[in-house]
């Protein structure tokens, strides 16, 4: 602990605020962060040598637990035979056939370098495509940091968007029109006054980002009806629930099939990836077959294919899921039990090996309910937890997620964990 505050106050000289994407900072939870120093299956110990059981997991990537032998392995051999080229490579074609398998909608794929780079991306391709600028996203979904994503609601429900960060340009987020998550109302009435104008409507199709929220019966389908419809493009950001939810993401699961997909996370085993990809007819727009420009001088990088496809080939060897789910939903259980005998009003909130436990009592359905939670109940949560051994997301509008190294006796350590934490906390 010392030695972490001491590292944090060194760090605050020289990085801004200490970290390197703002939400490690514990800015929700308060506090000093963790310093991480190694991790191993489930889990991680820190600068000062304190053990923790895992959910953050890196908010996503590692479904395969810290330093899986095979991903590892290949990452390590990769690096070894040479960390960049600015050429193609054999590994390349073989993770785009390996995505192409899981996802068959993604009949042509590009690498990108993260999550962020692939949604723009995709987003680009869909204005070119169409000839329109409109797009359409949901409030409290995250689709990364580029300018017209970083858009919030504006006053009434069908304005555009306006700036969600200092710097965008209000000209720019006009250009994003935000709905209310699973408000089919809200998409039918944006088509009829809007439909020529809107190019795609962008959406996780089970958001990790508000919380873990599940799309109500219907909703996909809706986006999937009126897109098709009106000439807009559905994309489905699966940035987080590609290979998460189902080794076919979110469109496996729910049967839709989106005109473009974007994947991050899982599908670079850890090291930064993104990946983008769909309809063969759009994606033959983008440079070098058509005149949509997007490029990257590490995109593709050998590295981080390698350790992405040897976690895909391990997913798909394995098939986890099932497992995967069983475990999460006895977690989720029994935290929704510890809370309804300690009087917590709390809901646990589940899909496939991730989950949030939101401090409310009433389902989350949307931004505006998502909202509703107590967050300061998340933070002493969070942090009786920690002082336990137990590591979740540093913020109440995050998902939490497990892997496949996780075991049932982790979830009996963490359900003790989390009765002590109701009975001191709350
Ligand atoms: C993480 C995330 C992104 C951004 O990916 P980065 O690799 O962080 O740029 C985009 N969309 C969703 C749904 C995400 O969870």
């Amino acid at each position: 602990m010392k030695n972490t505050k001491k590292l944090f106050s060194r760090a605050c000289r020289v990085l801004v605020g200490g970290v390197n994407s703002p939400v490690r900072a514990f800015r929700a939870v308060g506090g000093t962060p963790v310093f991480a120093a190694q991790g191993r299956g489930s889990r991680l110990t820190d600068a000062g040598g304190k053990r923790y059981i895992d959910y953050c997991l890196s908010w996503g990537p590692l479904i395969l637990g810290h330093a899986h032998p095979a991903v590892t392995r290949a990452a390590v051999l990769a690096a070894a035979r040479g960390a960049t080229f600015g050429m193609p490579t054999e590994g390349e074609v073989l993770l785009a056939e390996e995505i192409r398998r899981a996802f068959p909608s993604m009949e042509r794929v590009r690498l990108t370098s993260s999550g962020t780079e692939a949604v723009m991306s995709a987003l680009r391709l869909a204005r070119a495509a169409t000839g329109r600028d409109v797009i359409v996203k949901f409030s409290g979904c995250y689709h990364g940091h580029s300018d017209g994503l970083l858009v919030a609601a504006g006053s009434g429900a069908l304005t555009l968007g306006r700036p969600d960060s200092a710097g965008v340009p209000k000209a720019w987020a006009r250009m994003t029109l935000v709905l209310p998550y699973n408000d089919v109302r809200a998409v039918e009435t944006a088509f009829r006054r809007a439909g020529r104008a809107i190019a795609a409507v962008i959406v996780e199709p089970v958001v990790g980002n508000m919380g873990v929220v599940l799309p109500a019966p219907g909703f996909l389908e809706t986006l999937r009806r009126l897109t098709a419809r009106h000439g807009a493009l559905l994309v489905f950001d699966e940035v987080i629930t590609g290979f998460r939810v189902a080794l076919g993401g979110a469109q496996e699961r729910y049967k839709i099939r989106p005109d473009l997909t974007c994947l991050g996370k899982i599908v670079g085993g850890g090291f930064p990836i993104g990946a983008y990809g769909g309809r063969r007819d759009l994606m033959e727009r983008v440079a070098p077959l058509g005149p949509v420009y997007q490029a990257g001088t590490l995109s593709g990088n050998p590295v981080a294919v390698a350790a992405g496809l040897a976690c895909l080939r391990e997913l798909r060897r394995r098939r986890p899921y099932g497992a995967l789910e069983k475990l999460t939903r006895r977690l989720a259980d029994g935290i929704a039990e510890s809370a309804r005998q300690a009087g917590v009003p709390a809901r646990v909130q589940a899909a496939a090996s991730m989950f949030t436990v939101f401090f409310t009592p009433d389902p989350v359905t949307d931004y505006a309910s998502a909202k509703r939670a107590d967050t300061k109940r998340y933070a002493r949560f969070f942090h009786s937890l920690l002082e336990q051994g137990v590591y979740f997301p540093p913020a109440q509008f995050e998902a939490a997620f497990l892997s496949t190294a996780h075991t049932g006796a982790d979830i009996d350590r963490t359900l003790e964990a989390v009765r002590r934490a109701f009975r001191a906390a709350f």
